[in-house]
């Protein structure tokens, strides 16, 4: 059985060029490299040209960039250095739809003693701007905002509360794990003053990500050890990671292109078919602005859960917009934040496409999807029948 794959805001696949990239870094070029040899210089050329691409993808300097392990670590690197520069401020602002990277985060800082603001979205799954500014005081240590949302794709106006936030002199920090790659990112046109992004989102391998740190922003190590990374972040580099990020961010900014006229027009494609066969299905977020690629979708009185194991004996691999704890299927945060209805939520279905998707795969899924849940649907108590 072919496994189609529509699972891409989760992971993705290592592009065969990346690999073909990382590969000598394994077994010809194992050199470490801050050794004074030349075998090891070689190494840090590699990794220097790796810096370049990435800062071409996302308009930066080379030296504005540092090299991680995840989008995790980026994202705590850069809320503990902004707080570490500003003791004294002990508010801190975040949206209610964050990746766990910051929620949990956030919520373990209140536990600090910090006033955690969470800023609401609506219905649409955007951002209530007013309500964000609105909380700002001189107190505030630091913003954090997702450029765009795992799960709904919704994209948040990263620019203009860049602006707003840094007229007042507060640091801002955006998560654009789920963005990059898919819509352009320019740092400086953005004004951000620390972004970050993941290498396994974007068709590099998990376990290396990148801290976009602008040039002049106070900053402190997360991570205490040796001068690597001009002593920002200790730790031997994970090379032929660094190399496989470097070689998918210049893929990314060529296949941007593709991602928003092919992969959208397949996205738009399995939506609209999905809506068009089955009844009392809706589409969660706003769909102008959103990624390309993502599409959630909420099924009317069936289990998510139900579903995706339905979906996966085809071979079809997604998400649902649930999250088991403790064995009760709770919503996501992100879905009861936005307000979706109980029902939809439960039954809410997180599709994301990837330009290695091709149209024969979503004509499948239009296909086999809407038998199952009419099927589901008829052991449904909270099926009206309608
Ligand atoms: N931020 C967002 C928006 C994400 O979607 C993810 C991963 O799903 C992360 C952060 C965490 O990235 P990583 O898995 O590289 O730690």
């Amino acid at each position: 059985m072919k496994t189609i794959y529509v699972d891409n805001n989760a992971t993705t696949a290592v592009a065969p060029e990346v690999l073909e990239a990382m590969t000598p870094y394994f077994t010809e070029f194992y050199g470490n490299p801050s050794s004074a040899h030349s075998f090891g210089g070689n190494v840090e050329h590699a990794i220097k040209a790796a810096r370049e691409q990435v800062a071409t993808l996302i308009g930066a300097s080379p030296e504005e960039i540092i090299f991680t392990s995840c989008g995790t670590e980026s994202d705590n690197t850069a809320i503990q250095a902004a707080i570490s520069a500003n003791p004294d401020k002990k508010h801190i602002v975040t949206t209610r739809v964050e990746h766990p990277a910051i929620k949990n985060l956030y919520e373990h800082l209140s536990k600090q003693g910090y006033r955690v603001t969470f800023v609401p979205v609506d219905r649409k799954g955007r951002l209530d701007t007013d309500f964000l500014y609105d909380s700002l005081t001189e107190g505030t240590a630091v913003v954090s905002v997702m450029w765009a949302n795992n799960e709904s794709g919704v994209i948040f106006p990263i620019n203009e509360i860049s602006r707003e936030v840094r007229e007042r002199g507060i640091v801002f920090h955006t998560d654009a794990v789920q963005a990059a790659g898919k819509i352009p990112i320019d740092v400086a046109d953005s004004g951000v003053d620390m972004l970050s992004l993941s290498g396994h989102k974007i068709h590099a391998p998990k376990g290396v990500g990148i801290l976009y740190i602008r040039r002049g922003v106070a900053f402190s190590p997360f991570l205490i050890g040796g001068h690597q990374e001009r002593g920002r972040r200790g730790g031997t580099e994970n090379v032929a990671s660094i190399v496989g990020i470097g070689k998918a961010c210049e893929l990314a900014q060529a296949n941007l292109n593709e991602m928003n006229t092919r992969v959208r027009q397949l996205r738009d494609k399995l939506e609209q078919g999905l809506l068009d066969s089955t009844p009392k299905t809706t589409v969660n977020g706003d769909k102008e602005q959103r990624l390309p690629s993502t599409a959630s979708i909420g099924f009317d009185a069936v289990e998510g859960e139900a579903i995706l194991l339905m979906m996966d004996e085809l071979g079809i691999c997604a998400s649902s917009g649930s999250a088991c704890t403790s064995g009760s299927l709770e919503p996501s945060h992100v879905l009861r934040a936005m307000g979706v209805p109980f029902t939809s939520a439960h039954g809410s279905i997180r599709f994301s496409l990837s330009h290695y998707n091709t149209e024969a795969e979503i004509d499948f899924i239009i296909a086999k999807l809407p038998p199952i849940i009419a099927d589901l649907r008829k052991m449904s108590p909270f099926w009206d029948g309608a």
